[in-house]
């Protein structure tokens, strides 16, 4: 089998490995690329995907690092099948259309701002109905069944215990002469314990392992000292009536949120009477979808949903629907908590609460899930002392909680004792889905504790796998990591620099006024390229 890592290599977004196999080509995972300006440019480069000549995708879960494209695929021409649970469609269902409706919005604001300097309409990444083009090609798979998308190719979707229907994903492959190799494709491992989850299945067999890594370096904080800490941000803004903002992802963490202020306030832990905003029409959307799907939770929120209680009720919990409600919140006063979308701050309302309240003191931010590098939430949690949100600069003088307990992913222990199953000595692993150090850091303990044969594979790097065979590994470096000439860069800027020298004679001659205008454009310059130097 051939495989191509399209994303989630040396990065944790967009998820994609493209393989050949059995004379078919096709794909786990189709997630969108976030993080900065260049890894986004990512998401436009549909001819590495190649759509129109994609059999098949097998999707782990519904979060967008892992489904985000498929819109993208069916408008480059994709028409061929999509296998996944049945929650995960259900919530592939409003996750795209939400993530279209963003597009065609960010594309249309976009597009206003070209044209006012003379430019040409951008288009969106995709539309709504590209998105709503991917619902009839899903097909749903339970977890354990064996479904076979082309001769040769077997697959099965195992509990992965990560969110509402996430999968790890086991494939079989029938080749060379008929012998079945095995794959198995890790997708988001879950933590055991979770809130409301079912902990991940395990599994002894497989010949190639495709293992997140996202927490390869580091172990979870408990989750009671998480509740503990959620209790003191929530009395740190109570008594100066300011605000708690918890950035969550839409789906599942919001949930889990909900969860736990549940437990919260049946142990006496809320102030009574505070207001709690659920801020996100996408969340409120998914909350319904986990209600509709108990059968996917862990036995314990059964019981209690046998006993009548409701896990995600709390008191004083609104839904803010539409956007006057939501700017309505910014408006009242006094504390209150609000749970917004996006969960990386990088898009959505949770950038107008961080616009109202990160400046604040007394209010807090807290983060409850993994920031991506190169994303606000990113810069925040690691210290920033300033953001810039709608163009703006934004002081933050708020509290910061990084409450890491509540995390759907296993940390690192527990993906070390989830691989502990595999009982394989010669299983070869990737790590994909992490970053750089904390791939490292998991790689060289599985190659100490199990002695299994360990790789990280590059962006666009294609891997020859073959059973007895060391994999044969190519990669376009310059397709993956176009170089960067910083010294034309620096050459260039030197040359525009001489020139306004050359011209001083003549900005000399202009009105006072005009000087001014120039002399504070200069200002502006200086001061970017002193903040510039001052981030190296
Ligand atoms: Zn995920
Ligand atoms: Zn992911």
């Amino acid at each position: 089998m051939n495989v191509k890592f399209l994303g989630a290599a040396r990065t944790v977004t967009g998820s994609c490995f493209m393989l050949e196999a059995a004379g078919a080509r096709f794909a786990v995972d189709c997630g969108m690329h976030q993080g900065n300006a260049e890894i986004e440019r990512r998401n436009l480069g549909a001819s590495v995907y190649d759509p129109p000549n994609v059999k098949f995708f097998l999707i782990t879960h519904a979060h967008i690092d892992h489904s985000g494209l498929l819109p993208r695929m069916v408008k480059k021409g994709f028409r061929g099948k999509i296998y996944t649970t049945s929650a995960t469609r259900d919530l592939l269902e409003i996750m795209l259309l939400d993530s279209a409706h963003i597009q065609e919005m960010e594309a249309e604001w976009q597009s206003r701002r070209e044209q006012r300097h003379g430019g040409k309409r951008s288009d969106p990444l995709y539309t709504v109905r590209d998105a709503q083009a991917v619902m009839p090609l899903i097909e749903t798979v339970p977890y354990g069944a064996v479904i076979e998308p082309t001769p040769g190719v077997t697959a099965s979707f195992q509990d992965a215990g990560h969110i509402l229907g996430a999968a790890f994903i086991e494939l079989w492959v029938k080749e060379n002469g008929g012998v079945r190799t095995k794959y198995v494709f890790s997708g988001d491992l879950g933590r055991p314990d979770q809130l409301l989850m079912k902990d991940p299945a395990t599994i002894s067999q497989a010949d190639y392992l495709f293992m997140e890594s996202t927490y390869g370096d580091r172990d979870h904080k408990d989750q009671s000292q998480s509740r503990e800490e959620l209790a003191e941000a929530i009395a740190y803004s109570q008594a100066s009536g300011e605000k708690i903002i918890i950035p969550a992802f839409a789906v599942e963490r919001t949930q889990e949120v909900l969860y736990i202020l549940h437990q919260m306030s049946k142990a006496g832990q809320l102030p009574a009477g505070m207001p709690i905003y659920l801020d996100s029409p996408l969340a409120i959307r998914a909350t319904q979808i986990f209600r509709k799907h108990p059968e996917f939770m862990d036995p314990e929120t059964n019981a209690m949903i046998a006993k009548g209680e409701d896990p995600l009720g709390v008191p004083n919990l609104r839904f803010t629907e539409s956007t006057e409600d939501s700017r309505r919140i910014n408006e009242s006063q006094g504390s209150a908590i609000v749970i917004s979308a996006s969960g990386m701050c990088n898009a959505g309302r949770i950038k107008h609460h961080l616009r109202h309240n990160l400046w604040r003191k007394g209010a807090s931010i807290v983060f409850v899930g993994y920031q991506g590098e190169g994303t606000p939430g990113r810069k925040i949690v690691d210290g920033a002392k300033k953001i810039k949100l709608f163009g703006e600069d934004v002081a933050i003088e708020a509290r910061i909680f990084t409450i890491g307990g509540f995390s759907a992913h296993a940390g690192q222990s527990q993906i070390l004792a989830w691989m502990t199953h595999f009982k394989n000595p010669n299983l070869k692993v990737f790590l994909v889905h992490g970053e750089n150090a904390a791939q490292q850091t998991l790689a060289a303990l599985i190659r100490e504790r199990f002695g299994f044969a360990v790789y990280v594979p590059e962006y666009l790097e294609t891997c020859v796998l073959k059973a007895g065979v060391e994999p044969a590994v190519t990669v376009d470096r310059e397709l993956a990591a176009p170089s960067i000439d910083w010294s034309y860069l620096l050459t260039d800027a030197e040359a525009k620099l001489a020139l306004l020298k050359d011209r001083l004679a003549k900005v000399k001659t202009k009105p006072w006024t005009a000087q001014t205008d120039l002399r504070d454009r200069l200002l502006e310059i200086d001061k970017e390229l002193m903040e510039l130097v001052s981030e190296i």
